[in-house]
């Protein structure tokens, strides 16, 4: 099944955006889904009968999309800059921010909520940031910064220089690997309210804006990962 433009969002696809969601490069393969489709949620009986009388989630989830969902593999559509004070489109950028704070991430995009539309959100708050050891903190060049949003964001690399840290991905699991990213970046797009907007960052802010633009083109971190490094955050608790 090829990826799709999920219902509630169609309307604010342009005929043109439409196109581009559906044929684009990184359409997913028709198998991808059929190894899915054979593990059945496991529901309680007073879940199954919550999903009896309740018609299935629709987009934004509430939840974050996991790898193997082609919709993370969608080159993600613009927004008409008209459509962004829509009722649709904020409910994605609300929904965008709710996620992100209830799972406790630095970034979230639009896809990853199964909606195909060039948006991202990004916030760390200096109680996330500071869970970090200071030596952390500093060869990574960990810092807080504001709640940011950006609809069509497009990205200038500032400096080619590369650094090699871990990340991880709410669509990836309990999973982290070292990736190469360009140690500055700038990002330019439309906020919230449909302004002009752009933020240059450096160190692991560069990083974020990078991980999300990935997002937005179908690209996750496990495609560009020193594979080696591939790890389960989980790895050592499984002996205790
Ligand atoms: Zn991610």
């Amino acid at each position: 099944m090829a990826c799709q433009l999920r219902p509630a969002l169609g309307w604010v696809l342009t005929h043109t955006c439409r196109r581009q969601a559906l044929l684009a490069p990184k359409a997913c393969k028709p198998g991808v889904r059929a190894v899915s489709s054979n593990l059945e949620k496991k529901r309680s009986y007073w879940q199954h009968l919550r999903r009896m009388i309740l018609k299935p989630p629709t987009p934004p989830y509430k939840h974050v999309c996991q790898v193997g969902d082609p919709i993370l593999r969608c080159q993600a559509a613009p927004v008409e800059p008209a459509q962004i004070a829509s009722q649709e489109v904020q409910a994605v950028l609300v929904t965008l921010v709710r996620v992100m704070r209830r799972e406790k991430c630095v970034a979230l995009s639009a896809p990853q909520l199964g909606v195909p539309l060039q948006i991202f959100v990004t916030e760390y708050p200096e109680k996330l940031c500071y869970e970090h050891p200071p030596s952390i903190r500093e060869i990574q060049q960990i810092h807080p910064f504001p709640l940011r949003v950006f609809v069509n964001p497009t990205m200038k690399v500032l400096s080619s220089h590369l650094a090699t840290f871990p990340e991880g991905c709410r669509s990836v699991g309990d999973f982290s690997a070292c990736v190469p990213r360009y140690q500055a970046v700038e990002v330019s797009g439309l906020n919230e309210a449909g302004e002009e907007t752009s933020w240059q960052a450096s160190g692991w802010a560069a990083r974020v804006i990078q991980h999300e633009m990935d997002h937005l083109q179908g690209v996750l971190f496990i495609d560009k990962m020193d594979s080696q490094t591939f790890t389960s955050i989980r790895w050592a608790t499984v002996h205790e």
